[in-house]
């Protein structure tokens, strides 16, 4: 009986993904994608790279999904809006935007900003774990935003993108909650009061993520989950800790699930270590993650935990939906 109660609900949802990672060689295949739409899911945020890809790089990734995009519009659709999302969600396709993580990219220069976005960038974060001239990493020496940092927060409120703390230091993300005027999210992140973790996020920043009416996605990495845990019922307790401090307007989903093969394909010359240092667990080729189909199970696990329908459709996309209409404005 749940089962067919969740699969109506789950059909009559929002489903969001905030961050998936695909292959990013020029020209890319993203024939992946179609696996979110098989589950019913509406919008997907794709990882167009981090802070250790050169320039040249991400805008060669950038070239290569809006083409397949493109090519492939029977299916798909670059949003830029929400109501490109829902628009695609009544015709059977699945949305899709572009995040990207970290600023190095920005060159220091904040007229990137509005070109990322008319690019199709809907979400940034300031670092990706190591420090930089904006903000500080979670995995690098404890700093918060710079000077030219808070221009950023504020030229991203400016421009209308998502402004995203994950694999900020915890300094940087609280600078960066008390700065933006629009709320403020965590794409991809999960409770560190369920396992430490230094990517995790603890009470003081969930409070003031859900302060700014923002969203903490959580993740579906299971050394962020628990000891490589990536079980469903261990999910559930991220999200039951969640609803019982902040409550369910606050709850969404960013699995984070790669459909890279290995190291995220790190460029010549950077070392591993710098960027996922081994002794916070980092192991690409045996780290376990939950696949974009587990989240109709994650749906009738919530069902079945006693959630009600209203809040499993908001936490499932109806609260991604919301901010994204607060800050989405191009
Ligand atoms: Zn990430």
């Amino acid at each position: 009986m749940h089962t067919t109660a969740t699969q109506h609900l789950a059909a009559n949802s929002v489903i969001w993904d905030a961050h998936a990672c695909m292959p990013i060689r020029p020209n890319q295949d993203l024939s992946s994608l179609e696996r979110y739409r098989q589950i019913g899911a509406s919008f997907v945020s794709i990882n167009v790279r981090m802070d250790f890809n050169p320039l040249s790089h991400i805008m060669r990734v950038i070239a290569g999904y809006r083409d397949w995009l493109a090519r492939n519009s029977d299916r798909f659709v670059l949003a830029r809006s929400v109501d490109d999302v829902l628009q695609a969600r009544h015709a059977g396709k699945l949305a899709v935007a572009f995040d990207l993580e970290g600023s190095v990219m920005l060159e220091n220069d904040l007229a990137m900003l509005a070109l990322f976005r008319d690019l199709g960038v809907r979400q940034i974060h300031l670092a990706y774990n190591r420090n930089n001239s904006i903000a500080g990493g979670c995995h690098d020496v404890e700093r918060g935003l710079t000077e030219l940092g808070r221009a950023v927060v504020a030229e991203i409120n400016a421009v209308g993108m998502l402004m995203d703390c994950s694999h900020s230091s915890k300094t940087t993300s609280m600078d960066i909650m008390e700065f933006s005027t629009k709320p403020v999210i965590f794409s991809h992140a999960n409770v560190r009061a369920l396992k430490d973790h230094p990517r995790n996020i603890d009470y003081e920043q969930i409070e003031a993520c859900a302060r700014t009416g923002g969203v903490i996605g959580l993740s579906g990495i299971g050394i962020f989950l628990g000891d490589d845990d990536i079980r469903v019922e261990t999910l559930l307790r991220h999200v039951d800790y969640l609803a019982e401090r902040v409550g369910c307007s606050h709850i969404g989903f960013g699995l984070d699930f790669s459909f890279l093969s290995g190291s995220g394909e790190l460029p010549p010359g950077e070392k591993m270590e710098q960027w996922w240092p081994a002794s916070y667990g980092y192991d690409f080729k045996n780290m376990s993650t939950m696949p974009p189909e587990r989240l109709p199970d994650i749906a009738e696990a919530m069902d079945r935990a006693g959630y009600s329908g209203e809040d499993i459709k908001a936490i499932l996309g109806g609260n991604f939906v919301r901010v994204a209409r607060q800050t989405w404005t191009c």
